[in-house]
């Protein structure tokens, strides 16, 4: 029996087993592939989970700061040891409330989507008595990497268009409660290799360097995004970026000389590589069944426990890690079983991938999705069917630390004026 099985058997499945020191190399690997006077801002989104948190934002002497865009990545943030002032408040549809809370926290730097968006910041930092640092986000007119997720270039709720920059800015610029610090990018997620992640970069670097000498953008503080990679429910090792650092200083020389100065600062971010590799994901043989010349495994993980974007038609690559040459060769040569992974809910929509190369396989035995650590139980419709959350184990040192699972409850919510009780009418 393997230390995963092992672990199988003691929790139950489905089971998520995340580990710690895999999660502290791969912040270490990204902190030394940037330069030395970046931020790097880890996207909560990936995986909240309060001692992945607290892992990232501990560490070394070098910076890593919370990206976060709701009250709750807030709060996980917070308690996590992330500090307030050093976060980056992003997204599309921030409300009153949301900003009045954050700012009331002490977040001062946010992400703002539109004109509307800067002035309701503005308002809430007014209301509060606070200035906030507001990165104006663009969405650039033009790209380079190949990815699969872009997220620029096209009409989107995300990002300001560039080629309206100018007639915008001056509006902008004028908005109580804010003072424009600088910008930010985030045009892809996951670039297929170091080359096209740098040639990203660039693109970026002189869209910034653009948008300052044609329109007049202030920039102090420029965060370039992301795009990082990372294998996603398949095997594979996430990529270290050796050259990525000499050849981002290259591109700053040529496109923002005064960074050396320190008088630009310039930002990166990352979720899924910060976190992806840390994680497996357990699940059980449910039941095995054919239809129509096509296998079917059955298994005790649907869309409810991972990879809720199949969901909506993202189908991810699903790989099985095998445990043991055995099943390493039924899988190389075909001998195991070809079928399509499902989940257990009552939809045909419940599939984790088709046509899959598996090992010989049994009801009863336990798979291992490898690279499962980033958009697991969070980004998956883990309310759907009714199931339970799946338990999230924690190692360290080949030790459990923590298992714990998320529990929905339902609870009364009172009426937002403190009014009329419930089925009461006018008195
Ligand atoms: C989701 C998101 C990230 C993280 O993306 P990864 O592909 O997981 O690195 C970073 N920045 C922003 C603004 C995001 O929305």
């Amino acid at each position: 029996m393997t230390r995963y099985t092992e672990l199988a058997e003691r929790y139950g499945t489905p089971l998520y087993v995340y580990d710690l020191d895999r999660v502290a190399a791969a912040r270490r690997d990204l902190l030394e592939a940037l330069p030395e006077p970046f931020s790097l801002f880890s996207a909560v989104k990936a995986n909240p989970h309060p001692e992945v948190l607290r892992v990232l934002a501990g560490g070394d002497g070098r910076v890593c700061r919370a990206e976060i865009s709701s009250l709750g990545e807030l709060a996980a943030a917070l308690e996590a040891g992330f500090d307030a002032a050093g976060m980056l408040y992003t997204g599309p549809g921030k409300t009153g409330g949301e900003l009045r809370d954050a700012l009331a926290a002490g977040v001062r730097t946010f992400s703002v989507e539109s004109a509307s968006d800067l002035e309701h910041v503005g308002a809430a930092a007014v209301a509060q008595g606070a200035r906030a640092q507001c990165l104006l986000r663009i969405n650039s007119a033009s790209a380079s990497a190949t990815t699969s997720i872009r997220m620029t270039g096209r009409p989107s709720q995300f990002g300001i268009d560039a080629e309206t920059l100018g007639e915008v800015l001056p509006r902008l610029r004028e908005v109580p409660g804010t003072s424009i610090a600088g910008a930010h990018f985030f045009p892809l997620s996951n670039a297929s290799d170091e080359d096209s992640l740098v040639g990203e970069f660039r693109n970026t670097l002189a869209v910034a360097a653009e948008l300052e000498r044609e329109h007049g953008l202030p920039l102090r503080f420029v965060d370039i995004g992301g795009g990082f990679a990372a294998p996603y429910a398949v095997p594979g090792e996430r990529p270290v970026y050796e050259k990525l650092r000499g050849r981002l200083e290259d591109a700053l020389d040529a496109t923002f000389p005064r960074w050396r100065l320190g008088e630009v600062h310039f930002a990166c971010e990352s979720g899924r590589y910060l976190v992806g590799d840390s994680g497996v994901l357990l699940t059980r043989v449910v039941n095995i069944k054919e239809s129509r010349g096509r296998t079917f495994v059955i298994l005790d993980a649907g869309i409810n426990t991972f990879g809720g974007m199949s969901g909506l038609g993202r189908l991810l690559p699903v790989a099985v890690r095998p445990e043991g040459p055995e099943q390493a060769a039924q899988i190389a040569d075909g001998t195991g079983l070809s079928a399509s992974l499902v989940g257990p809910l009552c939809t045909p929509g419940d599939v984790l991938g088709r046509q899959v190369d598996l090992p010989d396989l049994r009801v009863g035995d336990v798979l291992t999705i490898p690279n499962a650590g980033a958009y697991g139980p969070t980004a998956s419709l883990l309310m759907f069917l009714g199931r339970p959350a799946p338990a999230e184990v924690l190692v360290r040192g080949g030790e459990v630390v923590s298992a714990t699972r998320i529990e929905h409850r339902r609870s009364e919510v009172a009426p937002l004026d403190g009014g009329a009780p419930r089925g009461g009418g006018p008195a």
